[in-house]
């Protein structure tokens, strides 16, 4: 998985971002290419509005919630930035994801926890995530990434978190890249970015890489 941060002075250097402009950023070099890619949680509209926006016109882009009025401002934002006809909204839970999404997927986005200014009550549930998450793994192409930005600052939120990074910690590393990313010395608990990517092809053992 190659990321290489570009500033504004146009250096190529380290950039320190949070978890959400993370996101962003390892999604964005697949974006050219891609035609079929999901927000998992499309909550305020945000990331389905960055995949919109810097997707190509043959992509097709698929965004759930199960709030309608998390649907009802994304499709908002995506009317005002003229991008609604790439977008199918789905006003359902991420775990229907298979009955809609047919293909192979380039790219997956989760935003976990709570809308924003919202009912805390209705929140990402690791079950649930999980299921999403392993048909999103199963239908991602190779080369394709999920990003998924979980926030332990919250009980239901932290314990989500361990969940999902003991499933992730199960996936094959012949199969798929895992990692992570976040702010180490920021106070309450900042959102934590997690990165796969499923590998273009199995790598093999070889005797140097044993050694090492
Ligand atoms: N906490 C983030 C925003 C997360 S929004 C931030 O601060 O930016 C998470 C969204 O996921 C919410 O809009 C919520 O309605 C949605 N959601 C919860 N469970 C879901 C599910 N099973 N399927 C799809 N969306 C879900």
């Amino acid at each position: 998985m190659k990321f290489c941060g570009r500033n504004s002075a146009g250096a190529i250097g380290m950039e320190v971002l949070n978890a959400v402009e993370m996101s962003h950023r390892f999604i964005e070099p697949l974006l050219a290419q891609a035609t079929l890619l999901v927000d998992a949680t499309a909550g305020n509209g945000n990331d389905t509005l960055f995949l919109a926006r810097m997707a190509s016109d043959n992509a097709k882009i698929w965004a759930f919630d199960v709030q309608s009025a998390a649907i009802e401002k994304t499709r908002a934002l995506l009317v005002k930035h003229d991008v609604l006809s790439k977008v199918t909204l789905v006003a359902e839970s991420h775990e229907m994801l298979a009955a809609h999404v047919l293909g192979g997927i380039d790219a997956v986005m989760f935003n976990l926890g709570y809308l924003p200014g919202a009912s805390r009550n209705i929140i990402t549930r690791p079950q649930s995530t999980t299921a999403a998450l392993k048909f999103a793994l199963k239908q991602l192409n190779p080369g394709g990434r999920i990003t998924i930005v979980a926030y332990p600052g919250f009980l239901e939120g932290a314990q989500e978190e361990t969940e999902i990074t003991r499933f992730l910690a199960t996936l094959d590393q012949l199969h798929f890249t895992v990692a992570s990313w976040s702010m180490l010395n920021q106070r309450n608990q900042p959102p934590r970015l997690y990165v796969v990517e499923k590998r273009r092809s199995e790598r093999r053992e070889t005797t140097a890489s044993r050694k090492n």
